[in-house]
């Protein structure tokens, strides 16, 4: 099973992503966790530059193509062994992210992130996409409060509205694959949602 952990920023991704591996180890489901941008060594070395060169006025898709480098690195290396292997991948933000911060959040043409996915993935996709939907007000507050703010103080609600919007758009389109899960909520019922969610994908 393949499945991703999706969503802006301060919606509780690490936290819920514990949750998701205790979960697994209580049920003795053998599994890989793993994130993007990253998940090897090239694949992290394109994210720190990624994420150092964000202030510097990037060309959306030069980041586009280093996010989908970092990808077919990450698949051919981690995830299809994996997978081939019988055991579940837990990947911390997946295309679902490149479709809402390069396409959503930057603008870019969705034909184009379409194309490199069915280039770099053939015909994978993630078993179920676990979205925790969060107004970005709300995240980005938190965000802020646990010391994490540095790293988009430059950026706009703006932007993280239609990261949002983009999101949410994906999920309607294939609500089968998705799992929007209001994060908005206390964290118990996030988490009665998340194991849910999981006997779900444990049983299908
Ligand atoms: O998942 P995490 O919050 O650690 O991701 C780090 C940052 O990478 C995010 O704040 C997000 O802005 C950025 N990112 C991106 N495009 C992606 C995936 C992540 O800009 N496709």
């Amino acid at each position: 099973k393949f499945i991703t952990l999706e969503g802006g920023e301060g919606v509780g991704k690490s936290t819920n992503l514990r949750f998701i591996t205790q979960w697994l180890d209580s049920r003795g489901i053998d599994y890989v966790q793993t994130r993007e941008p990253g998940g090897t060594p090239l694949a992290e070395q394109l994210r720190t530059l990624l994420l150092e060169k964000r202030e510097e006025s990037v060309d959306p898709t030069a980041e586009l193509l280093m996010v989908f480098a970092a990808r077919a690195q990450h698949l051919s290396e981690v995830i299809k062994p994996a997978l081939a292997s019988g055991k579940w991948v837990i990947c911390d933000r997946f295309t679902d992210a490149t479709y809402a911060y390069q396409g959503g959040g930057r603008g870019l043409d969705r034909a184009l992130i379409s194309q490199l996915e069915q280039t770099v993935q053939g015909d994978l996709r993630p078993d179920r996409v676990l979205l925790l939907d969060l107004d970005p007000e709300v995240g980005l507050q938190r965000a802020a409060s646990t010391g994490e703010a540095d790293r988009f103080e430059s950026e706009q609600s703006a932007f993280f509205t239609k990261v949002r919007a983009a999101y949410r758009e994906r999920a309607a389109a294939a609500p089968q694959r998705y799992a929007v899960i209001d994060a908005s909520q206390p964290l118990g019922e996030v988490q009665a949602r998340l194991a849910q969610e999981l006997e779900d994908i444990a049983g299908a």
